[in-house]
């Protein structure tokens, strides 16, 4: 067995730095990084298990082979694509749509909400009382968003 290569998301957000938060979307079951919340073009999407994100882009992720699919929004090519670490299936990618509507989705990804989980990567201010409101800021959000949050320490 070789080696997994693991890649990292590129967080669009903004330059890195305290004061930031990293919002990522990573495996339910094994936490590999999937793709940033500044790549989801739309929540609006229906999945196998529920509700679904379309992403522009999605890393550490292995496709099946692609098959003429029928759904709710017509005739489309996709393959399903899995978490390259632990081989759960995660949604699909779109390849080709064939309705001049839908054409914006080729080479989109679908993420199941249900089989990712949202992080917040805080990079805290230096200043401790600076700190103290982001931390407890970031805290209310997170309880509201059901999303984990995991502080970088600061040097
Ligand atoms: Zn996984």
């Amino acid at each position: 067995m070789g080696r997994l290569y693991i890649e990292t998301v590129h967080d669009s957000g903004g330059e890195g730095g305290e004061g930031r938060v990293r919002k990522i979307f990573k495996c339910k079951w094994c936490k590999v990084e999937f793709a940033s919340y500044y790549d989801i073009l739309s929540k609006e999407f229906q999945g196998r298990f529920g509700r679904a994100y379309l992403f522009r882009n999605v890393v550490n992720i292995s496709l099946g082979p692609s098959e003429e699919r029928l759904l709710v929004s017509g005739w489309h090519t996709v393959c399903d694509i899995y978490c390259t670490s632990c081989q759960q299936i995660l949604g699909w990618k779109y390849e080709k749509a064939y309705e001049e509507s839908q054409k914006y989705k080729e080479g989109m990804y679908i993420l199941e909400k249900e089989r990712i989980h949202g992080t917040w990567l805080l990079i805290p201010p230096k200043s401790m009382q600076a700190r103290a409101r982001y931390m407890e800021w970031n805290a209310g959000w997170a309880s509201i968003l059901k999303i984990t949050l995991q502080t970088i320490p600061v040097l």
